[in-house]
């Protein structure tokens, strides 16, 4: 059934130490993002993910539910963050989501959409470059996953800590996104509209590349409430706060 609209979340960070946020958007799977025709899902789903073999309870019961929404054949696509960037194929088969590589354009309703989970925009951040450079390179991610589970989780801890430090440092004008670098990736793709996270900074920004009318969409962190963006079939994007 067509239902003429799509969402997109990113950012919720989900892990066992915030049960409400789980709860909500426990909750939105069963309610809300049931009207949606696909449910994208651009990165930092996951505070952390260290792979596909850490099967702990927490990270079991949001397979499960992901798997019973998209077994409800709404189609459901997730982006890697720079939290979750080690996400694998065997969350994906067993959550029925499917993996989108970055950048990746879709067609929403007629209109070329470019999807990224926006990390990559913060060109001024040379440290957070840098690791993502590692984080993206496939050798990197095999050595990471080879090491004993116990050794990752030791390690994801004491990265956690270290990159709480350097945010508090350079929040204010570091962690936003490089304005030429949204007008270039944008001209690249040959888009009019980008939907992005990672910054926390929600907001439709309305933009102009070379004369034209266009639209960068920030989507918001989960953090004491839920967060969607909803584009309807005539493309009018929403972003809408819920708890
Ligand atoms: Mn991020």
């Amino acid at each position: 059934m067509h239902k003429s609209k799509t969402f997109f979340i990113s950012d919720l960070h989900l892990c066992q130490e915030q049960p409400q946020i789980t709860k909500i958007f426990l909750d939105f799977l069963k309610t809300k993002a049931t009207e949606a025709d696909a449910l994208y899902i651009l990165g930092d789903f996951f505070e952390v993910w260290i792979g596909d073999d850490d099967r702990n309870a927490f990270n079991q019961m949001i397979i499960q539910a992901l798997r019973a929404f998209t077994d409800t054949g709404i189609p459901t696509y997730f982006m890697h963050g720079n939290r979750d960037y080690l996400i694998g194929k065997r969350f994906a088969k067993a959550s029925g989501v499917q993996l989108l590589k970055e950048p990746t354009v879709i067609n929403l309703y007629g209109s070329p959409i470019l999807l990224l989970h926006g990390d990559s925009l913060c060109t001024l951040d040379i440290k957070h470059q840098k690791a993502r450079k590692m984080m993206h390179n496939r050798f990197y991610q095999l050595i990471t996953l080879s090491l004993p589970l116990k050794l990752r989780r030791h390690i994801a801890g004491r990265l956690r800590n270290t990159s709480k430090e350097n945010k508090r440092q350079l929040e204010n004008h570091i962690m936003d996104v490089t304005p030429e670098e949204v007008l270039h990736v944008m001209r690249e793709a040959k888009v009019k509209t980008l939907i992005h996270g990672h910054t926390h900074r929600p907001a439709i920004h309305n933009i102009k590349i070379d004369n034209q009318n266009a639209q960068r969409i920030v989507l918001g962190a989960w953090h004491k409430q839920g967060n969607y963006l909803k584009i309807q079939a005539d493309n009018t994007p929403d972003l809408v706060d819920f708890t």
